[in-house]
């Protein structure tokens, strides 16, 4: 038997992850996430895909695989199939393995066939929900729901369904009632969740046993995966770290994997970047960004410090909490990530209960209603809800977690100094130094320093932009620096390597020349074979 594995994503780009496994009557893929970089070629901010459009814009571009039978029938009109891929081999996919919850490998889950079911953690399925839930609606956010379309004249107009993707939860998680009840309400009073029949078992998918290993990254609930396909066992990593406050489980996963003695490792290597024999950066740990943070912090006394880290990031926003309470502060957080919060806490006993805390409240935004779960969260947070005129008032007494999609709550604010911590991940395009561009005018514009911002001039390339000397380690990587990532290939030991979520795959063939492990590098659209 011959398995074969095609990569529509993450090739020699970090993220966009959509690889296919076929093997026999089984087929599945490996995360089906949103590929930025080719994403934004041709979108950006005022220029976005047609939601009535269904998935046209999506094929002309190729931002999506060209295959048959995976996706939405009300997305996609037959015309458009005829039009678009008249000779493309037809899928009937078993599932879909998610490793996480970043949208660069779970965006394009909206556009799948709404009864696949989605094999992931528990938590990774609630962050799903509640980011969907509590956001705006987006075709390309379509990851636990889909907002059902028909067609209208020419083009298609949302439907009264919602049909819930069947989740299989990889850890065994026996739902509590809460957390049933969460994950079976519906958003909107006027639309109706309808769930699809959930498989009965986690151990397999299609006819190939899985197995699944928790690991650490930048986002709780992430996983690597197994599968025993008929030549021998495929194991994917994800996203992962060693250096995180939860490395430990990263390392149990390798050794899990090792004893699987795998035919084939499909390895992330976002970090795996530097010429052959250079030195390796270790890059912070999150106890150096917390020692960090607190050194800049204490320097502004009585002055508003903002925190601006992703706030699906649970590990930085407890060192920002500790932080608040070592420099008696309180921390303000905006409401969506309350929400967020208590999604996680409903499948994990170890995220942090908020609404008990007295020194986290719920900043108040200008806005002109409030939707269901917002009321829901102001209900559990009553009388911690802090006004920007409150914060204008006393700056001195509050750390407030914004990231620069929220920096326009400094026009209520009204700060007259401060400090901006930025502790989110570097730039990988052109987008993010724009961004840095129009951040740094935002804090200028206020009178705010920021601490740890790349700076550079508007025209200069992003990788010009350098963070200053003297405001390094705000930041830890959720992903394993290029030493961690050569010593958990050769743990695990495969006899082939596929390296992905890279932009420069071959590092590995040249570190590894020494060892029996075969590199393969995937290209793009192209299929490997394996047989046993
Ligand atoms: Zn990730």
């Amino acid at each position: 038997m011959t398995v074969t594995l095609t990569f529509y994503g993450g090739v020699r780009e970090i993220g966009g992850n959509k690889i296919l496994l076929q093997d026999g009557d089984t087929s599945l893929f490996l995360d089906f996430g949103t590929s930025f970089k080719r994403r934004y070629g041709y979108f950006e901010e005022f220029l976005r895909p047609r939601p009535g459009a269904g998935m046209l814009d999506f094929l002309e571009l190729g931002l999506v695989p060209r295959l048959k039978g995976i996706y939405r029938p009300d997305l996609l009109p037959e015309d458009l199939i005829q039009q678009y891929m008249p000779d493309s081999p037809e899928v009937k996919l078993d599932g879909i393995l998610l490793s996480h919850a970043h949208v660069d490998h779970s965006g394009y889950i909206s556009f799948l066939r709404d009864d696949i079911p989605v094999y992931t953690t528990a938590m990774s399925a609630f962050i799903g929900k509640a980011m969907q839930d509590s956001g705006q609606s987006d075709i390309e956010r379509e990851v636990c729901y889909a907002n059902l379309r028909k067609l209208a004249g020419n083009y298609l107009s949302t439907e009264k369904n919602l049909g819930l993707r069947p989740f299989c939860f990889m850890d065994n998680q026996k739902l509590s009632d809460e957390a049933s009840a969460f994950w079976a309400k519906t958003p909107m009073v006027s639309k109706k969740l309808v769930p699809h029949p959930v498989p009965d078992s986690n151990r397999k998918v299609g006819s190939l046993p899985l197995r699944y290993f928790p690991v650490d990254h930048s986002i709780p609930g992430a996983c690597s995966f197994a599968l025993e396909t008929s030549a021998g066992w495929f194991c994917y990593t994800g996203d992962l770290r060693l250096h995180g406050r939860n490395g430990k489980l990263t390392g149990q996963a390798i050794d899990g994997m090792a004893a699987l003695h795998p035919e084939v490792l499909i390895c992330e290597g976002t970090r795996a970047r530097m010429e052959s024999g250079t030195r390796h950066e270790a890059g912070a740990s999150e106890e150096d960004v917390h020692h960090a943070a607190l050194k800049h912090i204490r320097k502004y006394e009585g002055e508003l410090v903002i925190a601006d880290f992703g706030p699906r990031n649970i590990d930085r926003l407890l060192i920002f909490h500790e932080i608040a309470r070592e420099t008696r502060r309180k921390l303000a957080v905006l409401a969506k990530d309350a929400f967020l919060l208590e999604a996680m806490r409903l499948v994990s006993s170890q995220m942090p209960d908020f609404r008990r805390e007295t020194d986290v409240l719920i900043y108040e935004d200008l806005k002109s209603q409030s939707k269901n779960w917002e009321k829901d969260i102001r209900e559990s947070y009553r009388g911690k809800i802090i006004t920007p005129e409150e914060i204008h008032r006393h700056p001195g007494d509050y750390i407030i977690c914004f990231s620069f999609w929220d920096l326009k709550n400094l026009i209520d604010i009204n700060p007259e100094s401060g400090i901006y911590i930025y502790s989110s991940s570097e730039a990988h395009d052109e987008e993010g130094k724009m961004d840095f561009w129009r951040l740094s005018n935002w804090l200028e514009h206020f009178n705010i320093t920021p601490i740890g911002l790349p700076r550079g001039k508007q025209d200069d390339p992003p990788d010009k932009w350098k963070v200053p000397q003297g405001e390094e380690n705000l930041h830890a990587s959720g992903h394993a620096g290029a030493d961690d990532l050569l010593a958990i290939v050769r743990r695990i030991a495969p006899k082939i390597l596929v390296p992905v979520h890279s932009l420069r795959p071959e590092f590995y063939r040249e570190e590894l020349s020494d060892s029996d492990i075969k590199v393969v590098l995937p290209e793009f659209e192209q299929s490997l074979s394996f047989s046993s």
